[in-house]
């Protein structure tokens, strides 16, 4: 497929590089010069704009940052909306009457602001599938994430191989918005986690065990999960290096808390660990990754957790 990629950052830089390895045939586009620069060395074309790379493609994947990036990458001045007259010309032009174009964006945004691009892209007959992830950059590197879809499960079905270029385990969701929704529930289930292993940690140091002692005793048991595999030797070796920015994980509990007020519905630990994330932003490490939490449990308790 000819496929349109933008936002080449932590994840989005990998995943592109996948469906070039893949046989797609890719246009990127980045706000800075760096990512556009990645892809390019991999084989990739460059565009000029959002709207240029939709013009240049049956399919465009976005991977920025929160929900007002998507809508300007989608709606803004030179966005992806702005491209599509040029993609109905050539299929006037050579009588295609194959797929017309199709925005997936795999950024994790508000599930409303989704279906608010969605509907405005359906009077410019553009399609939409909402695609969030989870896994990490290790999973963006290794092609190992799990995809969660939202949309119309024909153009899902479409886009199908794409998908598994990028990832291991996909699922479609529903209609449009809900693989938002369903991401947002993955973050309240990583985010919790996440508080569990800063207080485990803190706790063994406190009382005199080695918090590396205590991990390797407790991770191939019942405790054990993604986060204590992967962030808790960060965390003692004070490696804060991002993976998962902590600025993005504040984002998506916003998002996981305004979906639940909106149902009236109480998410009592996640408000919890999103004013602790607060604290670590309030600090000066949002650009951290989201194993900075344990600063927050360390400061309330006197403690730090390296060996
Ligand atoms: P990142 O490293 O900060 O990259 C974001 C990319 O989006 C950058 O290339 C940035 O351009 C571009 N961008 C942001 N706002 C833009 C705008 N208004 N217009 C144009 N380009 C814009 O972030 P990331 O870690 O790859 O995360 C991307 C998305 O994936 C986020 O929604 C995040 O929540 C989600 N996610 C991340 C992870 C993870 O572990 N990192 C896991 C699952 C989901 P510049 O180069 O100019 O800054």
């Amino acid at each position: 497929m000819r496929v349109g990629f933008i936002g080449l950052g932590i994840m989005g830089r990998p995943m592109a590089k996948h469906l070039i390895a893949a046989g797609h045939q890719l246009t990127v586009w980045n706000r800075s010069r760096a990512g556009i620069e990645a892809l390019v060395t991999a084989g990739a074309a460059e565009g000029a704009s959002p709207a240029d790379v939709a013009s240049r493609s049956d399919v465009v994947i976005t991977m920025v940052g929160d929900s007002p990036d998507v809508e300007e990458v989608a709606l803004g001045e030179r966005g992806i909306i702005h491209g599509v007259g040029e993609v109905f010309d050539r299929e006037a032009r050579i009588g295609d009457r194959g797929p017309r174009l199709v925005h997936i964006d795999m950024s994790t945004i508000s599930p409303e602001v989704t279906r608010r691009i969605a509907s405005e892209y359906a009077r410019a007959h553009i399609e939409m599938l909402d695609a969030p992830v989870s896994g990490g950059e290790t999973g963006a590197i290794n092609a190992t994430l799990s995809i969660m879809v939202g949309g119309k499960r024909e153009i899902f079905e479409r886009c199908r191989p794409l998908f598994e270029a990028m990832g291991r385990t996909v699922t479609y969701c529903g209609p449009i918005g809900a693989g938002q929704t369903v991401k947002l529930c993955n973050q309240v289930l990583v985010s919790v986690t996440n508080m569990a292993v800063c207080e485990a940690l803190v706790l063994a140091k406190k009382a005199g065990v080695s918090p590396s002692v205590m991990l390797e005793a407790v991770s191939g048991g019942a405790a054990s999960s993604w986060q204590l595999l992967n962030l808790a030797p960060k965390m003692i070796a004070r490696d804060f290096r991002p993976g998962f920015k902590v600025w993005h994980q504040e984002k998506d509990l916003r998002l996981a808390l305004e979906v639940a007020r909106e149902a009236a519905l109480p998410l009592p630990a996640t408000a919890l660990v999103s004013q602790l994330f607060a604290s670590v932003h309030a600090a000066g490490f949002q650009d951290e990754g989201t194993q900075a939490l344990v600063k927050a449990l360390e400061k309330l308790g006197h403690v730090t957790v390296e060996d």
